[in-house]
């Protein structure tokens, strides 16, 4: 019961978590044609919530969509990792090559920073996706941008997931 009133609550704030996973995987996956990378950001797209503190408590209502959602700080360490990654040799991060451990363990470190940029990566969509369905900090945090399109786990919501799916389908299958 409890926990039903938090979720219920809760999902007035922000668009479903599991939404939030499946764009960032498959739009991802669509761009960089590997799964590995696609994981990094799915377990990234619930981060700016997360760092809010427990679901549904005080603490993170009123913490909710402010500094964890301005995207300055997210593009800048994703950039910087990629720059460092890239600068170690490493621009993609495939399954064969984590299935080569010695390959893998040669350049594990440059093989982490690449996969914590697309981490970051996952929480950037999460943001891009939040400024669609409410507000977040603009390039000047004090003021927040963003558009209604639609409300939080609305029928809208499920039909631009499912939009999102359907495109990068398209672009997977164009690569095939
Ligand atoms: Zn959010």
């Amino acid at each position: 019961m409890r926990q039903g009133t938090l979720n219920t609550r809760y999902s007035i704030l922000t668009m479903k978590w599991h939404n939030h996973r499946i764009t960032a995987g498959v739009i991802v996956f669509a761009a960089v044609g590997n799964i590995i990378p696609a994981i990094a950001a799915v377990l990234g797209s619930t981060f700016p919530d997360r760092i809010e503190g427990k679901m549904g408590s005080e603490e993170q209502r009123k913490r909710h969509r402010k500094g964890s959602h301005w995207f300055v700080p997210y593009v800048l360490v994703a950039v910087a990792l990629l720059f460092l990654a890239s600068h170690k040799g490493v621009n993609s991060v495939s399954i064969d090559m984590v299935q080569d451990i010695s390959l893998t363990l040669g350049a594990i470190y440059p093989v982490l920073i690449y996969l914590l940029a697309f981490f970051f990566i996952g929480a950037l969509l999460h943001i891009a996706f939040d400024s669609i369905c409410g507000k977040v900090p603009s390039l000047y945090p004090k003021k927040r941008f963003g558009i209604k399109l639609f409300k939080v786990g609305s029928t809208k919501e499920y039909a631009l997931v499912f939009l999102v799916i359907a495109i990068s389908g398209l672009v997977i299958w164009g690569q095939l």
